[in-house]
């Protein structure tokens, strides 16, 4: 309780810090989606990147040299998840690892059936449940920011699976607020994420990566990035998927997505 108290006493001071010019000249030059939003989200957003580099801790890794710019540019697009909620800033989280670009590791992979393909495989992040860690790629979270309509970005992927992990299970559903949000939020993924499944296996072209299909928790992570990167597509084509991210991130993207431009 006191230890409570203390933190929000905390993060209201890093929050009401003025934010440092260097930081948001790298945030206007490298995610463009910040200058779309309301003067209020800005202001939001700005408050909760003080806490979130005060509180997680960043490592360069394969020779990669940390500087302002990587963690300033990965902690705009992570706090972009935690606009209008109350937030317990990513709490399982401890450090972010950065590449400096597409690592290998050692994976033991399902293929079909009883067969395991292993082998050294390509990532651009990871996160895990048990982790308290967050790998990432740097050019991959540089360039999808930097294209913040082409529906990938891996930095929202990580950390929508971060977010997924709150309640305590890896199960595709982040902590929603009430029983109603809860099965309301089972009923519509259940049918959303079947229906990527039979798309896959028969080829059909999707707006969701199939990636998704692998299962429910890739599914929210994919469906992140579509809502906040396709959001107008993914409203038109999906409206019920749409109607949950909405409910759950108390935003509306199609508001400041970029993909207006083309018309939505
Ligand atoms: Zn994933």
């Amino acid at each position: 309780m006191i230890f409570g108290l203390l933190k929000q006493h905390r993060r209201r001071r890093l929050r009401a810090q003025p934010f440092p010019k260097e930081w948001l000249r790298t945030i206007e030059r490298n995610a463009p989606f910040f200058r779309r939003l309301s003067v209020n989200d800005q202001t939001e957003l700005l408050g909760h990147i003080q806490v979130f580099l005060a509180e997680k801790r960043f490592e360069g890794c394969g020779g990669l040299e940390l500087t302002d710019e990587i963690s300033v540019t990965i902690a705009a697009q992570a706090c972009l998840l935690l606009l209008h909620r109350k937030t317990d800033y990513f709490p399982r989280l401890l450090t972010i690892l950065v590449y400096p670009s597409m690592y290998m590791v050692d994976e033991k992979r399902h293929f079909q059936g009883p067969v395991w393909e292993e082998g050294r495989m390509a990532r651009l992040g990871e996160t895990g449940r048990q982790l308290g860690a967050l790998v990432l790629a740097w050019d991959a979270a540089k360039s999808g920011a930097a294209d913040p309509s082409d529906g990938k970005n891996v930095v929202l992927h990580e950390f929508a699976h971060q977010l997924d992990f709150e309640n305590d299970a890896a199960d595709g559903a982040p902590a929603l607020a009430t029983l109603e949000q809860r099965l309301s939020w089972r009923e519509v993924m259940r049918v959303e994420f079947a229906s990527l499944r039979a798309a896959d296996e028969t080829g059909i072209p999707t707006l969701l990566d199939t990636y998704g299909a692998t299962d429910p928790a890739e599914f929210f992570a994919i469906s992140t990035e579509a809502f906040f990167e396709r959001p107008c597509a993914l409203r038109t084509r999906h409206p019920k998927l749409y109607a949950e991210l909405q409910s759950y991130f108390r935003q509306d993207p199609v508001e400041y997505s970029a993909e207006l431009v083309h018309g939505c």
